[in-house]
């Protein structure tokens, strides 16, 4: 299937998933297998060398992973993909072909706060350092750059309050500052929002979230745009110098804009070993074959719920970048054309208090902590996700008191509604 002339809906179902060769069938099979035949010792020794491609050992590559490594390159609009276990193991993935000992790497204090955990606390254990700005000035990346620096790190839609990062202006600072800029995908969705477009280098996403988009499955991935010179400035020499666990093979001369890929696979699952499971990989692909419907219907009953909060009277604020009342409104438009996603926060006039009792009244909701599912969810994380850290920190990290954060699913909107409002009602009486 040539991918150019067909539209983002009939590449979710189709990119990466012909008919089934060997047998006919229609569905993706799962390569349920650790380990692959080899035809006779030289195609063993060629698969080995990187002389011909193919599969030796599924910690490397697997076929029904590397279906959905062609759809998510195909979607994101990039040159190839690597599949991992989780999406933090997408991270470390996506930054090991760029680090070494001392490294640094400029990121936004708007991430995740389980990514900005990853950076500040596990990173400096391999001798890597984070920087984080915020990214709301992007002038702050350029400020935060030195002869260390190997890579800007954002989330071009921000879990969880609603930050947009202008990501054609970080884009160009990272080109200027000859480092790729690494997006984190997960909450848009390249249905919502294709970095790669504005600039972006790689794409990481947590697959776990909207992608397999009903709270089934594990998984995450690195997309390389492919349009990064790794040899500019010597800088990458992981990538576009000698590789001591290939007699000194080059991977950026010898497979050009394939190189950051093949060396995820080759070196990087190879020794690290955060491979995805082959059935994870599946319903992941099954998942994405309705991404654009799901999408569709999150952002409209995301849009209805935060009009709906922002006029209750004990809500105090709400943070959805999709209302017109919004900070990041305009980006958002930019960016996110098609909606600004369903994960957002408000606040709760009282508190903590308030917060608690709304958590323990919802009945459609669930009370749990992840995002991106068909079922809408909601999470005080100032009792759960961010309970660890000071009251200050709290509040820096959008997770003060009275914060909750909703992600809408795509059930009856006005059931969503009705379950808050009961809720709310309980928690204020
Ligand atoms: C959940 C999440 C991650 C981590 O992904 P896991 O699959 O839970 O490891 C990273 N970034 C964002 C934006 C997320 O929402």
């Amino acid at each position: 299937m040539s991918d150019k002339t067909f539209g983002f809906e009939t590449l979710s179902v189709h990119a990466g998933a012909a008919p089934d060769p060997a047998t006919g069938a229609r569905a993706l099979p799962i390569y349920q297998t650790t380990a692959y035949v080899f035809e006779d010792a030289d195609h063993a020794a060629a698969l080995f060398n990187l002389q011909t491609v193919g599969f030796i050992y599924s910690r490397l590559t697997n076929p029904t992973n590397a279906a959905l490594e062609a759809r998510l390159a195909t979607l994101e609009g990039g040159r190839g993909c690597t599949v991992a276990s989780s999406g933090h193991a997408a991270q470390v993935l996506a930054l090991f072909p760029l680090m070494s000992p001392g490294a640094e790497i400029v990121a936004s204090s708007r991430l995740y706060g389980g990514s900005l955990q990853q950076m500040k606390n596990t990173y400096p254990k391999f001798g890597w350092k984070a920087v984080i700005v915020d990214a709301d000035q992007p002038e702050n990346f350029k400020r935060a750059v030195t002869e260390n620096t190997k890579a800007f790190f954002i989330e071009s839609l921000a879990n969880p309050g609603g930050v947009v990062s202008d990501i054609e202006a970080i884009a160009r600072i990272a080109e200027a500052s000859g480092v790729p800029l690494l997006v984190d995908n997960t909450l848009a969705t390249p249905y919502l929002c294709k970095p790669i477009d504005y600039g972006a280098t790689l794409i990481v996403h947590s697959t776990t979230k909207f992608l397999s988009g009903t709270g089934t499955s594990m998984g995450g991935a690195v997309v390389d745009s492919g349009k990064f010179d790794w040899s500019r400035g010597g800088k990458f020499p992981s990538l576009a110098g000698p590789e001591p666990a290939y007699h000194g093979l080059n991977f950026h001369e010898t497979f050009g804009d394939m190189a950051y890929t093949f060396h995820s696979h080759a070196v990087g699952l190879r020794d690290l070993g955060p491979s995805q499971a082959p059935f994870n990989a599946w319903l992941t692909m099954l998942g994405i074959e309705t991404l654009g419907l799901r999408m569709e219907r999150h952002c409209a009953n995301a849009a209805k719920v935060a009009q709906y909060l922002e006029k209750h009277p004990a809500v105090a604020w709400v943070n959805y970048a999709g209302l017109p009342s919004n900070k990041y409104n305009k980006l958002a438009k930019k960016y996110l054309p098609r909606g600004a996603g369903s994960i957002f926060t408000f606040g709760v006039k009282g508190g903590y208090d308030v917060g608690v009792r709304v958590v323990d009244g919802v009945e459609l909701f669930s009370h749990l902590a992840n995002i991106g599912d068909a079922k809408s969810l909601i999470i005080h994380p100032a009792s759960t996700t961010h309970r660890q850290l000071s009251d200050e920190q709290r509040v820096a990290a959008g997770a003060g008191p009275d914060v909750l954060r909703l992600s809408i699913g795509i059930e009856t909107v006005e059931d969503i509604i009705a379950d808050l409002d009961q809720a709310l009602a309980k928690a204020t009486a």
